[in-house]
């Protein structure tokens, strides 16, 4: 199976211990493109196994080159170009892209048959969590594996016309947050009478959303903030029971402690806690972790990087190819949202039309219950395999590493005009 020239099963499924002997037999360096957080975790194995001098870094993101990530210069990728044949792992949860960029002559390796091999040297106290306002831990780094992973899997099933596995799903149950965001990149800011999600119309929609895909590796609760949703636990329950989600996520600000009844079902579900660390803002980021602790729930605290992408724009005006490129390199260009019985393909896109109907273009939603499982299968098919942009592409930056990065969640009193 080929993506961008390269044979996705080699890209994937190497032997490291044989690659690593022959690093060291031939004194080859080991390139990592991606200074982010999967080459944290692979510098600090190729540091266990006493190869530190053989690291060089690269990242495409021009703001991060030449700057030291974890001791390590980042270069620019051009200087594999310069290199006859490299090893190199790509090091970022987004490797479709990086493929693009690789030449074929060099041996890129995707990071999971690594980390597998490796893991075991992984300990609490010997994770770079350099930049980083919290210690990681392996339950955190597993997490971000497995999401690698899940890129992985999307681009096989991408590639094979016959299958339809998602790679995850953005459940939206409210669009009300504890907190404002002035650059919210889900819009949360500019609702004036934020709603929640009707829990019928959520568990028809995701059902019928269920009977119409082979599986999706991650089932993702969101809001706003998903813990004020006074359904959460009712629709958790129903979630626990089905086969073919992945995994369950809850991404929460880390200002609300669930109750009881809550946390048993969070606990019951096997989902996965995904808190964001706004610091002082995250107030009950501790008293949930303890929470979660003393229910075995899995989470991770997260220091989130936001770009400028939580504004919603005049029309940009820009050409069909530049909307290519801005939706190919997007990282949410794949994130399926569901809100209030429509799929979107992202979560800007979702709300965005959600807001006005002014941004309404057909082929940027399905409405998941006019619909029987096979036409929607087939529908759904297209529009996660086919689409090239969206309509609502126009009004946004774009999400992606050229886009500046900004402060994280300043907040605002004032609910934000919709551009004229
Ligand atoms: S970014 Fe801010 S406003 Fe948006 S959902 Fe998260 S906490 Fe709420
Ligand atoms: S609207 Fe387009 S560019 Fe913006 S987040 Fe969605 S897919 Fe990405």
């Amino acid at each position: 199976m080929r993506y961008e020239g390269f044979i996705i099963e080699e890209f994937n499924s190497y032997n490291a211990e044989q690659i690593i002997e022959m690093i060291k037999q031939q004194n080859h360096c080991i390139h990592l493109y991606g200074a982010g957080i999967q080459s944290r975790t692979i510098i600090t194995i190729l540091e266990e196994l006493k190869l530190a001098d053989k690291i060089q870094l690269y990242d495409s993101n021009k703001s991060k080159q030449y700057s030291k990530f974890c001791g390590y210069e980042i270069k620019p990728p051009k200087d594999i170009d310069n290199l006859d044949s490299a090893y190199v792992i790509v090091t970022c949860c987004f490797p479709t892209q990086i493929l693009r960029d690789l030449n074929p002559r060099h041996k890129p390796m995707s990071a999971l048959p690594f980390y597998y091999q490796y893991k075991c040297l992984l300990k609490n106290d010997n994770l770079h969590s350099e930049g980083l306002n919290y210690s990681r831990s392996k339950c955190d780094i597993e997490r971000e594996f497995l999401l690698y992973e899940t890129e992985i899997n999307k681009m096989t099933a991408k590639l094979d016309p016959g299958i339809l596995k998602l790679k995850s799903v953005d459940a939206v149950v409210t669009e009300g947050c504890s907190l404002k965001c002035q650059d919210c990149s889900n819009l949360m800011q500019y609702y004036n009478k934020p709603k929640s999600a009707d829990i019928n119309l959520l568990i028809e929609s995701t059902d019928r959303i269920l009977q119409s895909v082979d599986h999706v590796y991650e089932w993702r609760i969101l809001g706003g903030e998903p813990f004020i949703y006074k359904d959460l636990s009712t629709y958790l329950d129903y979630l626990s029971e089905i086969p073919k989600i992945g995994s369950i996520i809850i991404y929460t600000n880390g200002t609300i402690v669930p109750k009881p009844e809550l946390l048993n079902s969070i606990a019951s579900s096997r989902s996965f806690v995904d808190i964001s660390n706004y610091l002082e803002l995250s107030r009950k980021a501790h008293d949930l972790i303890q929470a979660c602790k003393s229910k075995d729930i899995q989470y991770a605290l997260k220091d989130p990087i936001w770009t400028d992408s939580g504004r919603i724009h005049p029309h940009k005006g820009e050409s069909n190819q530049q909307l290519k490129e801005k939706f190919f390199n997007c990282c949410t260009n794949d994130v399926l949202t569901l809100l209030h019985g429509y799929i979107y393909h992202c979560p800007f896109s979702a709300n965005l039309i959600n807001l006005s109907s002014k941004y309404l273009n057909e082929k940027d939603r399905i409405s998941v219950l006019e619909h029987d499982p096979q036409i929607l299968r087939t529908m759904l098919t297209s529009f996660y395999k086919d689409v090239e942009y969206l309509n609502s592409c126009n009004f946004c930056n774009g999400r992606d590493y050229t886009v500046d990065l900004i402060d994280t969640a300043i907040q605002t009193r004032k609910v934000l005009d919709l551009p004229k």
